[in-house]
């Protein structure tokens, strides 16, 4: 293990980190999480690519984490390489596209989404509007296919550079990137999504501004976002929604430990009082149960499990 860690601080410039024990809990919106073997901090493509091929060569797992606002990591912590990316990787640049009215941009994929629809809005392109309240990051975003409010990342997406499985890096088209329901090809092919370009229509800044704060407001409205969550717990099923589900089981308010289902919109499991992964997890278990129970189906989580449960 000593020499591991020797060799990963040897790939680290000093604008990266590495961590030992990291506690997860400091980097997940649900606010629970073990220690972090490995928490590393990388903000060049040459130094991720490096990490990947140590840790395949030293067979020990590794894990891209973004903003850590989909996420459930056990109350155990996680073996091996917690990977975040920083630096390069929080960047945009938007250009113009005066002939035909359009704009390429780029970010990279530790680039908040908050961040980056704000620069597009700013500067009076649309269609990005819907992701300014997502709290997620641009590597994640894409790996989801993140979406609200009737826009997903599917739709204004042209293509991403991933450095794969094996440490190389490639250039995945959209329609490569296998984007549909909170899915990509990211979903079974393990990846980072080091950088994403878009194209976005020309729009009316004030409109943009005033449609962000709009969706936004409706936003903090309907979610119990005064509670650590991770947004939506399970995915929307087929033709039926997952809050009207767990509201018609009579799952409103139900609560295991200190995780609870939000009365305020009950597709939310929220971290209500210092609540453990280990009371999240049960309470996702118990609410699946009890919804398949009650009306015949069964609910698929949204939010990815990290460490053993
Ligand atoms: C209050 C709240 C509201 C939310 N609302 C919405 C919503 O409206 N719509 C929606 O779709 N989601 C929503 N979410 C969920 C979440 O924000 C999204 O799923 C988001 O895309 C996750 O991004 P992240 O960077 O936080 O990923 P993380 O939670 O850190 O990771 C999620 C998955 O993405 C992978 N990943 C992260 N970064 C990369 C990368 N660079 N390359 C490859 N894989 C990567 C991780 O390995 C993991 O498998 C909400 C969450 C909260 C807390």
């Amino acid at each position: 293990m000593e020499a591991f860690y020797e060799e990963l601080c040897k790939l680290i410039t000093e604008e990266e980190s590495v961590l030992r024990e990291e506690p997860m809990k400091n980097h997940t919106t649900f606010r629970v999480g073990g220690p972090a073997e490995y928490f590393v901090t990388v903000s060049e493509t040459e130094t991720l690519q490096a990490v990947i091929k140590l840790c395949n060569r030293a067979k020990m797992p590794w894990f891209v984490l973004g903003n850590g606002s989909n996420l459930l990591v056990s109350d155990a912590g996680v073996k091996g390489v917690v990977l975040r990316l920083s630096g390069e990787f929080a960047e945009c640049e938007i250009k113009e596209n005066i002939q035909n009215g359009t704009a390429d941009a780029v970010a990279g994929g530790g680039m908040l989404l908050s961040a980056f629809a704000m620069k597009l809005a700013k500067k009076g392109f649309s269609g990005f509007e819907f992701a300014a309240g997502i709290p997620g990051s641009v590597g994640g975003a894409v790996m989801m296919n993140a979406g609200a409010y009737g826009g997903e990342i599917k739709d204004c997406i042209t293509k991403a550079e991933v450095v794969t499985e094996d440490g190389e890096c490639r250039i995945f088209s959209a329609e490569e990137l296998q984007l549909s329901y909170r899915h990509s090809i990211l979903s079974e092919q393990k990846g980072v999504v080091t950088k994403a370009w878009f194209s976005f229509p020309i729009g009316s800044k004030l409109y943009i501004l005033s449609n962000i704060e709009l969706l936004n407001r409706q936003r903090r409205e309907k979610q119990p976002l005064e509670y650590p969550s991770a947004g939506s717990t399970f995915k929307r099923p087929e033709g039926n929604f997952a809050g009207k589900l767990i509201m018609e089981a009579g799952l409103a308010g139900k609560q295991i430990g200190g995780a609870a289902v939000s009365e305020k919109h009950c597709g939310f499991v929220i971290n209500k009082e210092n609540a453990t992964a280990a009371d999240i997890y049960a309470l996702m278990q118990y609410v699946i149960e009890t919804v398949e129970a009650n009306s015949g189906i069964r609910l698929e989580p949204e939010v990815k499990l990290l460490g053993e449960f």
